[in-house]
């Protein structure tokens, strides 16, 4: 939060107003949505196809710091984190509602900044903010993001659909969010025991933005569907590769063998967790946050995924589930795949 700027109190302004205030600029971008805000209800018109619903609630100390999380930021991935569940069952994402409980600690700018990512993730993702609700706490700032979204039945990939010899894709880069978090958090705590030292951010700016901006891929659902591709089964990466990858194969009945080789991890990862003394591997397969899609597909599918310009990893192939969760790596030794997840 800058301090020099405007502070206006929170109790100078009704609840109404505050409402209005943070949520005048917003634009409906879908047909489907035929109320917003301001009735007592929003009214969302979903035809012929089904409805997904997904929530997640974050609390100010336990899913975030506001020490050197800015509050814009910090709008917008709440946003991208929740619609990136919508994504993850293959279906697209078209209205949120945002519940906030904020004590007066906070100004009105200050929720205003934090509205001003949620509309930046709403413009970039063609998200309408059909309504929420509004109360104090006691302390500490609490976000309940609820998402909307819609798909065709056939569409919908569920966590139980893999089958023995699916291949496993992921899109992106793994362990970028969680390596950033760890910089993050170094720096800070070198400014509080210094604080004449400021952040030099510059050298990790990948890792940092993995962080603080991660975006959620659209662009690979919008893939499969001009593509004809359901994937059998597809999780969205929040805990880890690991933990993200266990809850398919405990759904599916099924087992999976990963080649450790073909794990996506950018310079950028790799250099990061070396100068922190920890192994890029592990950081690969437990970094949470990242936000990347992992899904398994037909290997029919293959060759299309392989064409394709969307950023995806082949990493490995599902079995039977005798045959266990394992890991491989290049010199052929094979590891038990545990969810080791990932604790912020
Ligand atoms: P009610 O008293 O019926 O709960 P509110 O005064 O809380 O109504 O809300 C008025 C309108 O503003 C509703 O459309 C509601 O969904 C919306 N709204 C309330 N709080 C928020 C918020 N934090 N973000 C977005 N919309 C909100
Ligand atoms: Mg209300």
């Amino acid at each position: 939060m800058s301090e020099n700027i405007k502070r206006t109190e929170l109790n100078s302004l009704g609840e109404f107003a505050l409402i209005e205030k943070l949520t005048k600029h917003f634009k409906a971008n879908n047909q489907s949505t035929k109320k917003a805000i301001g009735d007592d209800a929003a009214v969302i018109s979903n035809a012929d196809k089904e409805t997904v619903v997904s929530t997640d609630l974050f609390i100010e100390g336990v899913h975030f710091d506001l020490s050197y999380f800015p509050l814009k930021h910090l709008g917008y991935k709440l946003v991208i984190a929740n619609i990136s569940d919508i994504y993850a069952m293959n279906a697209i994402p078209e209205q949120i509602t945002i519940s906030i409980a904020v004590s007066n600690r906070f100004s009105v700018e200050a929720l205003e900044e934090l509205y001003q990512g949620i509309e930046l993730a709403c413009e970039n993702y063609k998200i309408d903010l059909v309504g929420g609700d509004t109360t104090s706490s006691t302390k500490g700032l609490i976000i309940s993001v609820t998402a909307i979204g819609s798909a065709k039945k056939e569409q919908l990939a569920y966590r139980n659909g893999a089958k023995v010899g699916d291949v496993i894709c992921v899109t992106g880069d793994l362990g970028g969010a969680y390596l950033g978090f760890q910089v993050l958090n170094r720096e800070k705590q070198i400014h509080l025991e210094n604080p004449n030292i400021q952040p030099d951010l510059s050298k990790h700016q990948y890792i940092v933005s993995r962080q603080l901006k991660p975006e959620a891929r659209k662009k690979t659902i919008q893939f499969f569907h001009e593509n004809n591709i359901v994937p059998t089964a597809m999780i969205d990466l929040s805990d880890g590769l690991s933990s993200d990858m266990m809850h398919i194969t405990k759904q599916s009945n099924v087992g999976c063998r990963i080649y450790d080789a073909n794990l996506p991890i950018s310079k950028e990862v790799f250099d990061q967790a070396i100068e922190f003394n920890l192994d890029p591997m592990t950081c690969a397969l437990n970094g949470g946050e990242d936000y990347e899609l992992l899904f398994t597909i037909n290997p029919k599918d293959e060759g299309m995924i392989e064409m394709s310009d969307i950023d995806v990893s082949i990493i490995g192939k599902i079995t039977a589930v005798e045959d266990d969760s394992v890991i491989v790596t290049s010199s052929n030794k094979e590891y038990k795949l545990i969810a080791q997840g990932w604790k912020a």
